[in-house]
């Protein structure tokens, strides 16, 4: 059994490596209903690990007891104004370089108004109009239990910076709302794609590769049933070389299992839907953990955000070489400071170690395993390159056998 799944595994990569990722244009129609397929573009908002808030000096830290990291900026107290956290930038920087993306050298802030009880100022502080990286892009593998990886390149139109609102709780048994605000004013950056992508499957293992990709670099802490990456999944379906059809949106997918199921729920019911002659409505959509997609409110009527320039804050600079100003961020300083790629990493032990590409790209994906792999190789007392991979596996499978994993000292 181990045998035929390992040459399955090989030829596998043979057939990913002589095929370039760059012209990887074939599209998947959708399953069985040839004729259709699905779009499908992802937001992406990853929460920046930093000690203190984006525009306030109150801490990120949340475990703490409610509505006691606030600062009195970030429940809008009059006369309070915004300072910008250098390490959100540094951390957006670094993100934007990790994925491909053309950094812009002056960008700036502008108000989002909406009503919301946990967004005090009544505004939420972004990068509307002008981004601080566009147009990058990131290669991933789509893969599961039953399907060989297959390499994808999805484009990024853009990364913001920008700050997330508070938390309201609703106390149902009394009929109340409570707000807490410790999380009001954490740094966040919105990573939009392009939509490129076809199934629930391919959206999940992109939000798989890019929550790797921002732990890796300590942008991120990556933990997703902490709400540090939350996902909004665009789906639409069409005929096959027609335009565009009417999208919806699931709003706070915050799992890769919620992704994948959400968005193969979504294209059923769109597909459904059109097929018997009916309209997909222009909408945001929860998801229900019964694996369903609900209505949650009409989008048709576009909602009015009011942009406006945000007037308390200068327009953000960056350096392309290094800078002496302590006030500017420089791009080729973070870059010198970024490890090495996590696709360079991967190619690394199925090149060098002879790891299986499927047992390399879950060694990339899970930080503590990586580490230990990488430990072994600075240990001179380890096994020889050569026997690598058969002894990884055996240490793994005694692992499970403890129920221990590779983070357990
Ligand atoms: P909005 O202003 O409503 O947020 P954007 O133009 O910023 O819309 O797009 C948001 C996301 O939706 C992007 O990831 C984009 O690729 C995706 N998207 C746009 N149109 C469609 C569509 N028809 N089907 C699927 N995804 C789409
Ligand atoms: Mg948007």
């Amino acid at each position: 059994m181990m045998n035929i799944c390992r040459r399955r595994l090989v030829r596998t990569w043979d057939r990913l490596l002589s095929r370039s990722i760059a012209t990887e244009k074939k599209r998947r129609p959708l399953d069985e209903r040839s004729g259709w397929e699905a779009v499908i573009g992802l937001e992406i908002h990853a929460q920046i690990a930093s000690r203190s808030k984006l525009f306030s000096g109150a801490a990120t830290d949340f475990d703490c007891s409610v509505n006691s990291a606030v600062s009195l900026f970030d429940c809008a107290s009059p006369g309070t104004l915004p300072v910008l956290n250098r390490r959100c930038v540094e951390a957006a920087v670094a993100a934007a370089l990790a994925l491909n993306c053309r950094l812009r050298t002056v960008s700036s802030f502008d108000r989002k108004h909406y009503f919301y009880a946990d967004m005090p100022a009544g505004y939420q502080i972004t990068q509307q109009r002008s981004p601080i990286a566009v147009d990058g892009h990131l290669d991933f593998f789509a893969y599961s239990a039953d399907e060989a990886p297959v390499a994808k390149r999805l484009r990024i139109e853009r990364i913001q910076i920008e700050m997330d609102s508070g938390k309201t709780v609703h106390d149902l048994a009394n009929r109340r709302s409570l707000v807490d605000l410790n999380r009001a004013g954490v740094g966040l950056i919105e990573i939009v794609t392009d939509h490129q992508l076809h199934t629930g499957l391919e959206a999940a293992c992109f939000a798989e590769e890019l929550r790797q990709v921002l732990v890796h670099i300590g942008v991120c802490g990556g933990e997703m049933q902490k709400g540090q990456l939350r996902v909004d999944a665009n789906v639409s379906v069409r005929r096959v070389g027609e335009a565009l059809g009417v999208r919806t949106e699931v709003k706070n997918l915050n799992s890769f299992k919620f992704i994948e199921t959400a968005v193969k729920y979504e294209i059923d019911r769109q597909y459904r839907l059109l097929s018997e002659g009916g309209q997909v409505v222009n909408e945001t959509r929860g998801y229900d953990d019964e694996g369903r997609t609900v209505s949650m409110r009409d989008k048709e009527v576009r909602q009015d955000y009011r942009f406006m320039p945000e007037p308390n804050l200068p327009p953000l600079r960056l350096s392309d070489g290094p800078s002496d100003d302590p006030n500017v961020v420089s791009i080729s300083s973070i870059k010198q400071t970024l490890p090495a790629a996590l696709a360079d990493k991967r190619r690394w032990y199925i090149e060098k170690i002879g790891m299986d590409p499927l047992v390399a790209i879950y060694t990339v994906n899970d930080t503590a395993r990586m580490k230990f792999v990488d430990d072994c190789f600075a240990d001179k007392t380890c096994p020889p390159i050569e026997s690598m991979a058969f002894w990884l596996d055996e240490y793994r499978l005694a692992l499970r056998k403890h129920k221990m994993d590779f983070s357990t000292e």
